[in-house]
C-alpha cells in the first residue's frame, strides 16, 4: 500500500483543484501502478496507446503526461513529439517512463521536448518527488501566464490577450464563414472626470466600468478586455450586427444605469460611454480593417454627441440596418 504522503509531503495546488495526471503505458500493470502512487492526490486519465493520449490530452488538458516510450503503433518519442507540435497541447508538461534507456533515446526525448525521463522498474518515492517538483512548476507557469493576460487595475483581460484572440478568433471565422463583431467602448469625457474627482476616483471609475462590461456579456465565448487608458474592447463571435447592436445598447445602458456621478461631462449627469460597433461578414478583410472601423464608428458616436452607439458592416458601402442609434429624447 502506498502512502497518500510521500518523503516531500502532500502534493500542494495553487488552483485549489487536485492536478490532473495522464498515465500512458501499453502494459495495464504499469498503469496500475501508478495510480496506485498517485490516486490520493491527483485525478488520474490513462491511456494505453499513442493514439489514445494525444486525443485524451488535446480534450482533458492534463497538468502532465507520463509516458511510455515502448509502445506498438505510435510509439512515446513521436507521441510527445505531436504533443508538443499543437498549440493546445504544447504547454502540458511530459516526463518518459521507461525501461530501457540509452542516452541516445533520452537525448532523443528531451528534444522533443519532454521535462524528464523516470527509469521502469519505478520507485514509488523517486516517482512522486519528481512528478511533485514539475506539477508545481506547471501550475506556477499556468499563473504567470494567466497574469500576463490580465489588466492590472480592472482584473479583466488585457490588450495583449486581445490581441491574441482576435487573431484567433479571425481565423475561425474565416474558416467556418461566420461573422464575427467588435465593439470598441469608450469612457465619454473622462479626462474632465479625473480633473473633477481625482485620478483615483478615476481608477476607481474604470474598475467599475469594466466590471459593467464583463457582466453585461453573456456568452462564454465573448472577451472583454481593457484595451487602454479609458477604452475597452469586446470580441463577440458568431454574432450577428443585429446581435451585436442590440448588445452594444445594453452596455451603455449597463454603464449609464449605474449613475457614477459625472457633473463635468457634456454627454449626461452621469458616467456614460460611447461605443463604436463593427461586424465582418467579408473574409477577404483584415483583423486590423475590423478594429479600424470599429474606430471610426466610435469616433462618429463621439461627434453625435457621445453616450450611444453608432456601428457598421465591413465591407458594406450602404448604411448598416440599424446602424447607428438614434440618442434617448430625454438625455442630457
Ligand atoms: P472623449 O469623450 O472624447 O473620449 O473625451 P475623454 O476626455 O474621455 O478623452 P481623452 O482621450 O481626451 O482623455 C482620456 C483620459 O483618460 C485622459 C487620461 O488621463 C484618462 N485615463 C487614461 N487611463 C487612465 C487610468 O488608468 N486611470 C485614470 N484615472 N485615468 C485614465
Ligand atoms: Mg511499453
Ligand atoms: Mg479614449
Ligand atoms: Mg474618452
Amino acid at each position: 500500500m502506498v502512502m497518500s504522503q510521500g518523503p516531500l509531503g502532500p502534493f500542494s495546488s495553487l488552483s485549489g483543484r487536485k492536478p490532473c495526471l495522464l498515465v500512458v503505458d501499453d502494459q495495464p500493470m504499469n498503469i496500475q501502478i501508478m495510480h496506485r502512487v498517485f490516486a490520493p492526490d491527483c485525478q488520474i486519465l490513462m491511456a494505453t496507446s499513442g493514439e489514445q493520449a494525444l486525443r485524451i490530452s488535446a480534450e482533458q488538458q492534463p497538468d502532465l503526461v507520463l509516458l511510455d516510450i515502448e509502445m506498438p503503433g505510435m510509439n512515446g518519442i513521436e507521441t510527445c513529439r505531436q504533443l508538443k507540435g499543437s498549440e493546445i497541447t504544447l504547454d502540458i508538461p511530459v516526463i518518459f517512463v521507461t525501461a530501457s534507456t540509452s542516452p541516445e533515446q533520452e537525448t532523443e526525448g528531451l528534444e522533443v521536448g519532454a521535462v524528464d525521463f523516470i527509469a521502469k522498474p519505478i520507485n514509488p518515492p523517486v516517482l512522486r518527488a519528481r512528478v511533485r517538483t514539475h506539477l508545481l512548476l506547471k501550475q506556477q507557469s499556468d499563473l504567470l501566464r494567466s497574469m500576463a493576460y490580465l489588466d492590472g487595475l480592472t482584473g479583466i483581460y488585457n490588450r495583449r490577450y486581445f490581441d491574441e484572440q482576435l487573431e484567433r478568433e479571425w481565423a475561425r471565422a474565416r474558416r467556418a464563414r461566420t461573422e464575427l463583431a467588435l465593439l470598441i467602448v469608450d469612457v465619454d469625457d473622462f479626462k474632465a472626470y479625473n480633473d473633477q474627482y481625482g485620478h483615483q476616483a478615476g481608477d476607481r471609475c474604470l474598475k467599475e466600468i469594466g466590471a459593467v462590461l464583463r457582466s453585461s456579456v453573456k456568452r462564454s465565448t465573448d472577451i472583454v478586455a481593457r484595451y487602454g487608458g479609458e477604452e475597452f474592447i469586446c470580441l463577440l463571435p458568431d454574432t450577428s450586427f443585429e446581435q451585436a447592436h442590440t448588445l452594444a445598447n445594453r452596455l451603455e445602458q449597463a454603464v449609464r444605469e449605474r449613475a457614477i456621478p459625472h457633473q463635468a461631462s457634456r454627454a449626461a449627469q452621469v458616467v456614460t460611454v460611447s461605443i463604436g460597433l463593427a461586424v465582418t461578414a467579408d473574409h477577404d478583410a483584415s483583423a486590423a480593417e475590423l478594429v479600424a472601423l470599429a474606430d471610426q464608428q466610435l469616433y462618429l458616436a463621439k461627434s453625435m454627441g457621445r453616450a450611444r452607439v453608432c456601428g457598421a458592416l465591413l465591407g458594406d458601402m450602404t448604411p448598416a440596418p440599424g446602424g447607428t442609434s438614434a440618442p434617448p429624447p430625454n438625455r442630457a
